[in-house]
């Protein structure tokens, strides 16, 4: 019996991965109004970026307040205020990836929210350690499933198995 039961919980666990690596991925500029001008396209895993040493995402400038959208759908696993990040939002959307936001002004979503890809969900700012430059979002798109021949020589170049390049994402989507 238990056993019939673990393996019925591991078919539906496997598919339940399977199904989450199949949803689609509806990708938009996390920012109202948002242009391919609004971020260099070069500063994916850049160095020297200070604490963090490579830079693990892109930066999106755009006027403070200007309204944060969800890069996709998913779900508000984060929202809290970190030392480096400031005020952030991080969703788990499709293919089990988690969009994180960083140096917002304001959230409008709590952790445990359902959101859909172009919806507000906060406002651009400049907290954390943005304090004192233009407002913009830092945005990463982090795998939870290792992606293990994305590692190379670079700089920190192991964490690129996790860590995706936003630009290539949105760029091609457009
Ligand atoms: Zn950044």
């Amino acid at each position: 019996m238990a056993v019939k039961i673990i393996k019925y919980l591991s078919e539906l666990i496997i598919l339940f991965l399977i199904v989450g690596y199949m949803l689609p991925e509806p990708l938009v500029i996390p920012v109202k109004g948002g242009k391919d001008t609004d971020w260099n396209h070069k500063t994916f895993w850049y160095e020297p970026w200070g604490k963090s040493v490579v830079h693990k995402g892109i930066d999106i400038f755009a006027r403070k307040g200007t309204e944060l959208l969800s890069a996709t759908n998913g779900i508000v696993i984060y929202k809290g205020t970190l030392g480096i990040g400031g005020n952030v939002i991080a969703v788990l959307g499709p293919k089990w990836r988690i969009h994180y936001f960083a140096h917002l002004e304001s959230s409008s979503v709590e952790t445990g929210d359902f959101v859909s890809s172009s919806q507000s969900i906060g406002k651009i700012g400049n907290s954390g350690n943005a304090k004192g430059k233009p407002s913009h979002v830092h945005y990463s798109i982090i795998t939870i499933f290792p992606y293990l021949w994305r590692w190379d020589n670079s700089t920190q170049g192991w964490k690129k198995i996790f860590f995706l390049n936003p630009s290539n994402k949105l760029l091609s989507k457009i």
